[in-house]
């Protein structure tokens, strides 16, 4: 809970290189009307249930002690996610100290990136496609979704929303129980898919080479699949080449925005103090 006040803490500015298209606009708007129907959980309940998650996760491992790195990815995921249509969730952006290769989202915009996977990035672009996948994923309600859909196994839908009111519920615990679980196991396969495909998009909207996200899969697809750092991102998302061969179908409206920028030097500045 103290890291996530600390990152809570790292104010950031947004960064100059502002870039809109509306074509992108009308991929996430028709992505968003998923995104509504969620129902009994509210925004509110959603943040806390995600604070209550985080707390539970953060405690796996610290984050990298390394103020400049934290401020950086907060400023790049912050500004991904201004460009989205819940620029308003407490979006706060950390970098784990541990080895392994891997990031994942809590509901509410608390998003994690570890240290191993950070060290294989060359690209700011790179960064912005992987945080952006995980921005999708808390746009679209992905896990707090699954979470609810094993609650309502063993609850009506009224009671869930009551009983998430009070904060020492069984059925909260439960819930985050579950929730915890989740991160271990995974999401479905579609919903690993869908964050792919709305990340480029988030990525090319904030003014970034959409390719960021699909030069991270292919750093991953080269890796040896034994590596003992790889085995929770394998067993929670689809193979690398699956999902490079779903991104390959975007091809097209990906090409449009490839020149725009990768922003190598940048990172390497950036990031060289969580090495
Ligand atoms: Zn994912």
């Amino acid at each position: 809970m103290k890291a996530l006040l600390l990152l809570a803490a790292l104010l950031i500015s947004a960064p100059a290189h502002a870039q809109f298209n509306f074509n992108l606009n009308r991929i996430l708007d028709a992505a968003k009307n998923v995104g509504q129907a969620t129902g009994e959980i509210d925004e509110k309940q959603e943040i806390q249930i995600g604070r209550d998650l985080g707390a539970r996760l953060l405690g796996a491992a610290p984050l990298v002690a390394d103020a400049r790195v934290q401020r950086y990815v907060n400023h790049v995921g912050r500004w991904l996610a201004a460009q989205t249509e819940r620029p308003d969730l407490p979006w706060q952006f950390g970098v784990l100290d541990a080895p392994q290769v891997n990031a994942f989202a809590v509901p509410g915009g608390t998003i994690f990136v570890t240290r191993g996977l950070l060290e294989r990035m060359r690209s700011e672009s790179e960064l912005a496609g992987v945080l952006a996948h995980e921005i999708a994923h808390v746009l679209q309600k992905h896990h707090l979704r699954a979470m609810q859909k094993n609650a309502k196994a063993s609850l009506a839908g009224e009671a869930l929303s009551m009983a998430l009111q009070d904060q020492n519920s069984l059925v909260r615990d439960k819930l985050i129980s579950f929730g915890t679980e989740l991160y271990a196991r995974g999401l479905d396969k579609s919903d690993e898919l869908e964050a792919d495909r709305l990340g480029v998009v988030i990525a090319a909207r904030g003014g970034y080479d959409p390719y960021g996200l699909p030069t991270v899969l292919q750093v991953l697809q080269r890796m040896n699949p034994d590596d003992s750092g790889l085995a929770l991102m394998f067993k929670t998302h689809p193979a690398p080449g699956e999902r490079l061969d779903a991104l390959g179908k975007m091809e097209a409206v990906l090409e449009g925005y490839s020149a725009q920028p990768r922003l190598e030097e940048r990172f390497a500045s950036e990031t060289k103090g969580a090495k």
